[in-house]
Protein backbone atom coordinates (compact mmCIF):
# COMPACT_ATOMS: atom_id res chain seq x y z
CA UNK A 1 0.00 0.00 0.00
CA UNK A 2 1.41 3.66 -0.37
CA UNK A 3 2.03 6.00 2.92
CA UNK A 4 2.35 9.76 2.46
CA UNK A 5 2.05 11.70 6.32
CA UNK A 6 -0.11 13.83 4.74
CA UNK A 7 -2.63 13.35 2.04
CA UNK A 8 -4.40 16.36 0.48
CA UNK A 9 -7.82 15.99 -1.35
CA UNK A 10 -7.81 19.38 -4.36
CA UNK A 11 -4.93 20.11 -6.20
CA UNK A 12 -6.49 23.85 -6.80
CA UNK A 13 -4.80 27.01 -4.90
CA UNK A 14 -5.80 26.20 -1.66
CA UNK A 15 -4.32 22.45 -1.93
CA UNK A 16 -1.35 23.66 -3.88
CA UNK A 17 -0.61 26.45 -0.98
CA UNK A 18 -0.58 23.90 1.45
CA UNK A 19 1.36 21.39 -0.05
CA UNK A 20 4.17 24.45 -0.63
CA UNK A 21 4.08 25.32 2.97
CA UNK A 22 4.57 21.71 4.86
CA UNK A 23 6.71 21.23 2.12
CA UNK A 24 8.50 24.37 3.06
CA UNK A 25 8.51 23.69 7.03
CA UNK A 26 10.37 20.05 5.74
CA UNK A 27 7.32 17.79 6.18
CA UNK A 28 8.78 15.09 3.19
CA UNK A 29 5.71 12.76 2.41
CA UNK A 30 3.30 15.34 1.18
CA UNK A 31 0.43 13.68 -1.57
CA UNK A 32 -1.42 15.83 -3.28
CA UNK A 33 -4.80 13.82 -4.91
CA UNK A 34 -6.69 15.74 -7.50
CA UNK A 35 -9.42 13.79 -9.80
CA UNK A 36 -9.22 15.92 -12.84
CA UNK A 37 -6.56 15.63 -15.59
CA UNK A 38 -5.03 18.70 -15.06
CA UNK A 39 -4.91 21.25 -11.99
CA UNK A 40 -7.47 24.00 -12.14
CA UNK A 41 -10.71 22.74 -13.25
CA UNK A 42 -12.75 24.01 -10.28
CA UNK A 43 -12.79 27.62 -8.68
CA UNK A 44 -9.41 28.33 -8.88
CA UNK A 45 -9.13 28.44 -12.97
CA UNK A 46 -12.35 30.49 -12.81
CA UNK A 47 -11.36 33.59 -10.39
CA UNK A 48 -10.97 37.05 -10.81
CA UNK A 49 -7.88 37.03 -9.12
CA UNK A 50 -8.56 39.96 -6.88
CA UNK A 51 -6.36 40.16 -3.70
CA UNK A 52 -7.46 42.78 -0.81
CA UNK A 53 -6.64 43.63 2.93
CA UNK A 54 -9.76 45.95 3.11
CA UNK A 55 -11.99 43.39 5.02
CA UNK A 56 -14.56 44.33 7.81
CA UNK A 57 -13.03 41.39 10.65
CA UNK A 58 -9.65 41.25 11.82
CA UNK A 59 -8.93 38.20 11.07
CA UNK A 60 -9.70 38.37 7.58
CA UNK A 61 -7.49 41.23 7.75
CA UNK A 62 -4.50 39.59 9.24
CA UNK A 63 -4.74 36.57 6.62
CA UNK A 64 -4.34 39.19 3.71
CA UNK A 65 -1.63 40.28 6.14
CA UNK A 66 0.40 37.35 5.61
CA UNK A 67 -1.47 36.54 1.59
CA UNK A 68 -0.86 39.75 0.00
CA UNK A 69 3.63 40.34 1.16
CA UNK A 70 3.58 36.91 0.33
CA UNK A 71 2.55 37.04 -3.33
CA UNK A 72 4.47 40.59 -3.86
CA UNK A 73 7.49 38.14 -2.99
CA UNK A 74 6.25 34.98 -5.02
CA UNK A 75 8.75 35.03 -7.77
CA UNK A 76 11.55 35.56 -5.69
CA UNK A 77 10.71 33.15 -3.09
CA UNK A 78 9.29 30.21 -5.51
CA UNK A 79 11.11 31.04 -8.58
CA UNK A 80 7.34 30.74 -10.33
CA UNK A 81 5.55 34.19 -11.49
CA UNK A 82 2.37 34.87 -9.97
CA UNK A 83 1.83 38.22 -11.46
CA UNK A 84 0.80 40.11 -8.41
CA UNK A 85 -0.03 43.71 -9.79
CA UNK A 86 -0.65 45.72 -7.13
CA UNK A 87 -3.30 48.33 -8.50
CA UNK A 88 -5.10 48.63 -5.80
CA UNK A 89 -9.14 48.47 -4.83
CA UNK A 90 -11.39 51.36 -4.90
CA UNK A 91 -14.64 51.43 -2.63
CA UNK A 92 -17.12 53.76 -4.24
CA UNK A 93 -19.58 54.76 -1.15
CA UNK A 94 -22.68 56.26 -2.45
CA UNK A 95 -24.50 56.78 0.72
CA UNK A 96 -23.21 58.29 4.06
CA UNK A 97 -24.10 54.29 5.63
CA UNK A 98 -21.52 53.28 3.65
CA UNK A 99 -18.57 55.94 3.76
CA UNK A 100 -19.25 55.25 7.96
CA UNK A 101 -18.66 51.40 7.09
CA UNK A 102 -15.55 51.90 5.07
CA UNK A 103 -14.50 54.69 7.92
CA UNK A 104 -14.94 51.74 10.63
CA UNK A 105 -13.24 49.31 8.47
CA UNK A 106 -10.91 51.49 7.28
CA UNK A 107 -9.66 51.89 11.24
CA UNK A 108 -9.85 48.28 12.17
CA UNK A 109 -7.23 48.01 9.18
CA UNK A 110 -4.91 50.27 10.36
CA UNK A 111 -4.84 48.79 13.85
CA UNK A 112 -3.95 45.40 12.44
CA UNK A 113 -0.76 47.17 11.06
CA UNK A 114 -1.77 47.58 7.17
CA UNK A 115 -0.14 50.32 5.36
CA UNK A 116 -0.99 52.30 2.31
CA UNK A 117 -4.83 52.35 3.14
CA UNK A 118 -6.70 55.62 3.06
CA UNK A 119 -10.29 57.45 2.85
CA UNK A 120 -10.29 59.12 -0.44
CA UNK A 121 -13.03 62.07 -1.25
CA UNK A 122 -15.23 62.16 -3.72
CA UNK A 123 -13.50 65.08 -5.32
CA UNK A 124 -10.33 63.04 -5.44
CA UNK A 125 -12.19 60.00 -7.10
CA UNK A 126 -13.25 62.31 -10.07
CA UNK A 127 -10.62 63.75 -10.77
CA UNK A 128 -8.67 60.21 -10.93
CA UNK A 129 -11.18 58.66 -13.35
CA UNK A 130 -13.74 61.57 -14.24
CA UNK A 131 -15.11 58.39 -17.15
CA UNK A 132 -17.36 57.30 -14.09
CA UNK A 133 -20.76 58.76 -13.28
CA UNK A 134 -20.08 60.38 -9.81
CA UNK A 135 -22.92 62.66 -8.84
CA UNK A 136 -23.90 60.35 -6.44
CA UNK A 137 -20.37 59.23 -4.58
CA UNK A 138 -19.72 60.63 -1.75
CA UNK A 139 -15.79 59.18 -0.82
CA UNK A 140 -14.50 55.86 -0.72
CA UNK A 141 -11.47 53.84 0.59
CA UNK A 142 -8.62 53.32 -0.92
CA UNK A 143 -4.97 50.44 -0.71
CA UNK A 144 -2.63 50.77 -2.91
CA UNK A 145 -1.24 47.34 -2.03
CA UNK A 146 -4.53 45.56 -2.98
CA UNK A 147 -4.71 44.06 -6.07
CA UNK A 148 -4.83 40.95 -8.76
CA UNK A 149 -2.67 37.88 -9.51
CA UNK A 150 -3.39 35.18 -12.01
CA UNK A 151 -4.42 32.10 -9.93
CA UNK A 152 -3.68 29.66 -12.05
CA UNK A 153 -0.07 30.76 -12.32
CA UNK A 154 -0.18 31.06 -8.27
CA UNK A 155 -1.19 27.54 -8.01
CA UNK A 156 0.94 26.15 -10.43
CA UNK A 157 3.65 27.97 -8.26
CA UNK A 158 3.21 26.54 -5.29
CA UNK A 159 2.62 22.71 -6.86
CA UNK A 160 5.65 22.88 -8.79
CA UNK A 161 7.52 24.03 -6.12
CA UNK A 162 6.59 21.55 -4.19
CA UNK A 163 6.98 18.95 -6.37
CA UNK A 164 10.85 20.26 -6.96
CA UNK A 165 11.26 19.92 -3.23
CA UNK A 166 9.63 16.15 -2.92
CA UNK A 167 5.59 16.40 -2.69
CA UNK A 168 3.84 14.15 -4.97
CA UNK A 169 1.02 15.16 -7.47
CA UNK A 170 -1.40 12.05 -8.92
CA UNK A 171 -3.59 13.71 -11.10
CA UNK A 172 -6.95 12.05 -12.60
CA UNK A 173 -7.59 10.38 -9.97
CA UNK A 174 -10.30 10.59 -7.26
CA UNK A 175 -10.93 10.21 -3.32
CA UNK A 176 -13.31 7.82 -2.65
CA UNK A 177 -13.63 7.39 0.54
CA UNK A 178 -11.93 8.16 4.31
CA UNK A 179 -10.71 5.58 6.61
CA UNK A 180 -11.19 6.47 10.59
CA UNK A 181 -10.08 4.09 13.25
CA UNK A 182 -10.54 4.33 16.98
CA UNK A 183 -7.11 6.86 16.78
CA UNK A 184 -8.17 8.63 14.26
CA UNK A 185 -7.61 8.70 10.02
CA UNK A 186 -5.95 5.25 8.41
CA UNK A 187 -6.36 5.58 5.19
CA UNK A 188 -7.93 7.43 1.71
CA UNK A 189 -9.47 4.89 -0.76
CA UNK A 190 -8.89 5.99 -4.32
CA UNK A 191 -9.72 5.25 -7.57
CA UNK A 192 -5.63 4.37 -8.08
CA UNK A 193 -5.88 2.27 -4.99
CA UNK A 194 -5.68 3.08 -1.14
CA UNK A 195 -2.97 4.78 0.81
CA UNK A 196 -2.13 4.90 4.40
CA UNK A 197 -1.70 8.02 6.11
CA UNK A 198 -2.94 9.51 9.69
CA UNK A 199 -3.77 13.10 8.39
CA UNK A 200 -5.90 13.90 5.28
CA UNK A 201 -6.76 17.45 4.65
CA UNK A 202 -10.34 18.68 2.77
CA UNK A 203 -9.19 20.85 0.38
CA UNK A 204 -11.81 20.18 -2.15
CA UNK A 205 -13.03 23.31 -3.34
CA UNK A 206 -17.15 23.81 -3.84
CA UNK A 207 -17.26 19.56 -3.35
CA UNK A 208 -15.63 20.47 0.44
CA UNK A 209 -19.16 18.92 2.04
CA UNK A 210 -19.49 15.64 -0.09
CA UNK A 211 -15.12 14.89 0.83
CA UNK A 212 -16.76 15.66 5.01
CA UNK A 213 -19.00 13.33 4.83
CA UNK A 214 -16.90 10.55 3.62
CA UNK A 215 -14.99 11.09 7.03
CA UNK A 216 -18.49 11.97 8.73
CA UNK A 217 -18.03 15.05 9.15
CA UNK A 218 -20.76 17.59 8.39
CA UNK A 219 -19.56 20.83 6.91
CA UNK A 220 -21.63 23.72 6.48
CA UNK A 221 -20.35 24.39 2.88
CA UNK A 222 -22.39 25.25 -0.26
CA UNK A 223 -21.83 26.23 -3.70
CA UNK A 224 -22.85 29.49 -5.18
CA UNK A 225 -22.52 30.05 -8.75
CA UNK A 226 -20.64 33.35 -9.87
CA UNK A 227 -20.22 34.83 -13.45
CA UNK A 228 -17.87 36.78 -15.03
CA UNK A 229 -17.51 38.65 -17.97
CA UNK A 230 -14.64 39.54 -20.11
CA UNK A 231 -14.99 42.40 -22.54
CA UNK A 232 -12.92 42.63 -25.78
CA UNK A 233 -10.12 46.19 -25.88
CA UNK A 234 -11.43 48.92 -24.75
CA UNK A 235 -9.12 52.12 -24.80
CA UNK A 236 -11.59 54.11 -22.97
CA UNK A 237 -11.02 53.89 -19.79
CA UNK A 238 -7.52 53.70 -17.75
CA UNK A 239 -6.12 50.14 -18.14
CA UNK A 240 -3.99 51.15 -14.66
CA UNK A 241 -7.29 51.49 -12.93
CA UNK A 242 -7.53 49.72 -9.44
CA UNK A 243 -10.48 46.71 -8.82
CA UNK A 244 -13.52 49.57 -8.63
CA UNK A 245 -16.53 48.34 -6.52
CA UNK A 246 -20.18 50.78 -6.76
CA UNK A 247 -21.25 50.05 -3.77
CA UNK A 248 -24.61 50.85 -4.59
CA UNK A 249 -25.31 47.80 -6.35
CA UNK A 250 -22.15 45.66 -5.46
CA UNK A 251 -21.00 45.88 -9.50
CA UNK A 252 -17.31 46.03 -9.43
CA UNK A 253 -14.65 45.53 -12.73
CA UNK A 254 -11.19 45.63 -13.22
CA UNK A 255 -8.94 45.97 -15.87
CA UNK A 256 -8.26 42.41 -17.74
CA UNK A 257 -5.30 42.29 -21.06
CA UNK A 258 -6.95 44.75 -23.41
CA UNK A 259 -10.31 45.30 -22.13
CA UNK A 260 -12.46 44.75 -18.35
CA UNK A 261 -13.87 42.19 -16.33
CA UNK A 262 -16.90 42.99 -15.09
CA UNK A 263 -18.59 41.33 -12.06
CA UNK A 264 -21.43 41.54 -10.19
CA UNK A 265 -23.28 38.84 -7.45
CA UNK A 266 -26.75 38.44 -8.57
CA UNK A 267 -28.67 38.28 -5.52
CA UNK A 268 -31.03 36.04 -7.16
CA UNK A 269 -28.56 33.03 -7.58
CA UNK A 270 -29.16 30.01 -5.20
CA UNK A 271 -27.02 27.42 -4.14
CA UNK A 272 -25.90 24.35 -6.02
CA UNK A 273 -23.62 23.08 -8.37
CA UNK A 274 -24.71 25.00 -11.66
CA UNK A 275 -21.87 26.03 -13.69
CA UNK A 276 -23.23 27.11 -17.03
CA UNK A 277 -22.98 30.52 -18.02
CA UNK A 278 -26.15 32.30 -18.75
CA UNK A 279 -26.48 34.74 -21.70
CA UNK A 280 -29.00 36.68 -19.56
CA UNK A 281 -26.43 38.20 -17.35
CA UNK A 282 -24.77 40.09 -19.67
CA UNK A 283 -27.61 42.26 -20.21
CA UNK A 284 -27.85 43.06 -16.22
CA UNK A 285 -24.31 43.65 -15.97
CA UNK A 286 -23.82 45.82 -18.93
CA UNK A 287 -26.64 48.09 -17.89
CA UNK A 288 -24.74 48.13 -14.56
CA UNK A 289 -21.84 49.01 -16.15
CA UNK A 290 -23.16 51.84 -18.17
CA UNK A 291 -24.96 53.07 -15.12
CA UNK A 292 -21.68 53.79 -13.24
CA UNK A 293 -19.06 54.64 -16.39
CA UNK A 294 -21.10 55.99 -19.28
CA UNK A 295 -18.41 55.26 -21.96
CA UNK A 296 -18.71 51.40 -21.18
CA UNK A 297 -21.97 51.91 -23.13
CA UNK A 298 -19.55 50.93 -25.94
CA UNK A 299 -18.05 47.86 -24.59
CA UNK A 300 -18.20 44.82 -26.79
CA UNK A 301 -18.82 41.59 -25.03
CA UNK A 302 -18.31 38.09 -26.83
CA UNK A 303 -20.97 36.06 -25.03
CA UNK A 304 -18.66 32.45 -25.31
CA UNK A 305 -15.80 34.20 -23.61
CA UNK A 306 -17.92 34.56 -20.34
CA UNK A 307 -17.49 32.02 -17.55
CA UNK A 308 -19.49 30.75 -14.69
CA UNK A 309 -17.56 29.12 -11.41
CA UNK A 310 -18.59 28.31 -8.29
CA UNK A 311 -18.22 30.19 -4.68
CA UNK A 312 -17.52 27.92 -1.63
CA UNK A 313 -19.64 29.77 0.77
CA UNK A 314 -20.20 29.32 4.67
CA UNK A 315 -22.89 30.75 6.92
CA UNK A 316 -20.85 33.63 8.14
CA UNK A 317 -18.55 34.48 4.84
CA UNK A 318 -15.17 33.12 6.67
CA UNK A 319 -13.08 30.03 5.97
CA UNK A 320 -13.38 26.82 8.06
CA UNK A 321 -9.77 26.09 9.16
CA UNK A 322 -8.17 22.87 11.20
CA UNK A 323 -8.81 19.55 12.57
CA UNK A 324 -12.58 18.76 12.55
CA UNK A 325 -13.73 18.14 15.94
CA UNK A 326 -13.58 14.40 17.05
CA UNK A 327 -11.97 13.61 13.98
CA UNK A 328 -8.51 13.24 14.40
CA UNK A 329 -6.13 13.88 11.56
CA UNK A 330 -8.94 15.37 9.38
CA UNK A 331 -7.93 18.91 8.42
CA UNK A 332 -10.48 20.98 6.97
CA UNK A 333 -9.45 24.29 4.56
CA UNK A 334 -12.90 24.67 3.09
CA UNK A 335 -15.54 27.73 2.71
CA UNK A 336 -13.57 30.77 1.75
CA UNK A 337 -16.96 32.63 0.49
CA UNK A 338 -15.15 34.28 -2.35
CA UNK A 339 -11.72 34.63 -1.34
CA UNK A 340 -9.60 31.65 -1.18
CA UNK A 341 -7.14 32.86 -4.30
CA UNK A 342 -6.13 35.82 -2.00
CA UNK A 343 -6.15 33.90 1.33
CA UNK A 344 -4.54 30.70 -0.06
CA UNK A 345 -0.93 31.85 1.46
CA UNK A 346 -2.33 32.32 4.85
CA UNK A 347 -4.21 29.45 4.99
CA UNK A 348 -1.38 27.17 3.42
CA UNK A 349 0.96 28.89 6.08
CA UNK A 350 -2.12 28.02 8.93
CA UNK A 351 -2.50 24.18 7.78
CA UNK A 352 1.07 23.64 7.62
CA UNK A 353 1.70 24.58 11.38
CA UNK A 354 -1.68 22.96 12.45
CA UNK A 355 -0.87 19.91 10.98
CA UNK A 356 2.72 19.71 12.30
CA UNK A 357 2.77 21.35 15.49
CA UNK A 358 -0.61 21.74 16.31
CA UNK A 359 -0.94 25.86 16.49
CA UNK A 360 0.00 28.73 14.94
CA UNK A 361 0.75 32.56 15.46
CA UNK A 362 -0.87 33.56 12.18
CA UNK A 363 -4.22 33.95 13.66
CA UNK A 364 -6.40 32.88 16.43
CA UNK A 365 -7.09 29.28 14.74
CA UNK A 366 -9.95 28.82 16.88
CA UNK A 367 -12.16 31.86 15.58
CA UNK A 368 -12.14 29.83 12.10
CA UNK A 369 -12.45 26.16 13.29
CA UNK A 370 -15.82 24.15 12.60
CA UNK A 371 -17.42 23.90 16.28
CA UNK A 372 -17.79 27.72 15.97
CA UNK A 373 -20.90 26.89 14.33
CA UNK A 374 -22.56 24.64 16.67
CA UNK A 375 -20.66 27.08 19.67
CA UNK A 376 -22.41 30.11 17.67
CA UNK A 377 -19.29 32.00 17.71
CA UNK A 378 -20.15 32.63 13.95
CA UNK A 379 -18.01 35.93 12.61
CA UNK A 380 -19.70 37.73 9.89
CA UNK A 381 -17.86 39.16 7.38
CA UNK A 382 -19.86 42.01 5.53
CA UNK A 383 -17.15 43.13 3.05
CA UNK A 384 -18.14 40.65 0.54
CA UNK A 385 -17.88 40.93 -3.45
C1 LIG B 1 -16.23 33.72 -10.67
C2 LIG B 1 -15.34 33.63 -9.47
C3 LIG B 1 -14.57 34.74 -9.11
C4 LIG B 1 -13.74 34.69 -7.98
N1 LIG B 1 -12.98 35.77 -7.69
C5 LIG B 1 -12.12 35.70 -6.64
C6 LIG B 1 -11.24 36.78 -6.37
O1 LIG B 1 -11.26 37.80 -7.06
N2 LIG B 1 -10.37 36.63 -5.34
C7 LIG B 1 -10.33 35.52 -4.56
O2 LIG B 1 -9.54 35.46 -3.63
N3 LIG B 1 -11.16 34.48 -4.79
C8 LIG B 1 -12.05 34.55 -5.81
N4 LIG B 1 -12.87 33.49 -6.07
C9 LIG B 1 -12.88 32.36 -5.14
C10 LIG B 1 -11.71 31.45 -5.38
O3 LIG B 1 -11.59 31.16 -6.76
C11 LIG B 1 -11.87 30.17 -4.57
O4 LIG B 1 -12.15 30.50 -3.22
C12 LIG B 1 -10.59 29.33 -4.63
O5 LIG B 1 -10.20 29.10 -5.96
C13 LIG B 1 -10.78 28.01 -3.91
O6 LIG B 1 -9.64 27.22 -4.17
P1 LIG B 1 -9.65 25.70 -3.77
O7 LIG B 1 -8.30 25.18 -4.07
O8 LIG B 1 -10.19 25.54 -2.38
O9 LIG B 1 -10.79 25.06 -4.69
P2 LIG B 1 -10.73 24.54 -6.22
O10 LIG B 1 -9.90 25.39 -7.07
O11 LIG B 1 -12.14 24.30 -6.61
O12 LIG B 1 -9.97 23.14 -6.08
C14 LIG B 1 -10.60 22.02 -5.48
C15 LIG B 1 -10.14 20.81 -6.25
O13 LIG B 1 -10.59 19.65 -5.56
C16 LIG B 1 -10.79 18.65 -6.55
N5 LIG B 1 -11.63 17.58 -5.94
C17 LIG B 1 -12.88 17.72 -5.46
N6 LIG B 1 -13.30 16.54 -4.98
C18 LIG B 1 -12.29 15.65 -5.16
C19 LIG B 1 -12.14 14.25 -4.87
N7 LIG B 1 -13.11 13.53 -4.29
N8 LIG B 1 -10.96 13.66 -5.19
C20 LIG B 1 -9.95 14.39 -5.77
N9 LIG B 1 -10.06 15.69 -6.08
C21 LIG B 1 -11.22 16.31 -5.77
C22 LIG B 1 -11.47 19.41 -7.66
O14 LIG B 1 -11.36 18.74 -8.90
C23 LIG B 1 -10.73 20.74 -7.65
O15 LIG B 1 -9.67 20.79 -8.59
C24 LIG B 1 -13.69 33.50 -7.19
C25 LIG B 1 -14.45 32.40 -7.56
C26 LIG B 1 -15.26 32.45 -8.68
C27 LIG B 1 -16.07 31.25 -9.06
Amino acid sequence: MQTAEVVIIGGGIVGSSIAYHLTAAGCKEVLVIERETAQGKGSTGKSMGGVRAQFATPVNIQMSLYSIPFYASFDERLGYPADYRPQGYLFCATNEKHLAYLRTNYQKQVAMGLKNVWLIGAEEIRDRFPQMRSDDIVGGSFCSTDGFVDPYSAMIGFMTWAADHGAKLWKHTEVTGIQRGVDGITAVETSRGPVSTRNVVNAAGPWAKPVAEMAGVDLPVEPLRRMLVPTEPFDQFPHSAPMIIDMSNGFHFRPEALGFLLAWNDPEETPGFKTDFDPAFIEKILTRAADRVPVFENLAVNPKRAWAGLYEMTPDHHPILGEAPGATGFFLANGFSGHGVMHAPATGKILSDLILTGKTDLIDASLLNLARFAEGRTIHETAVL
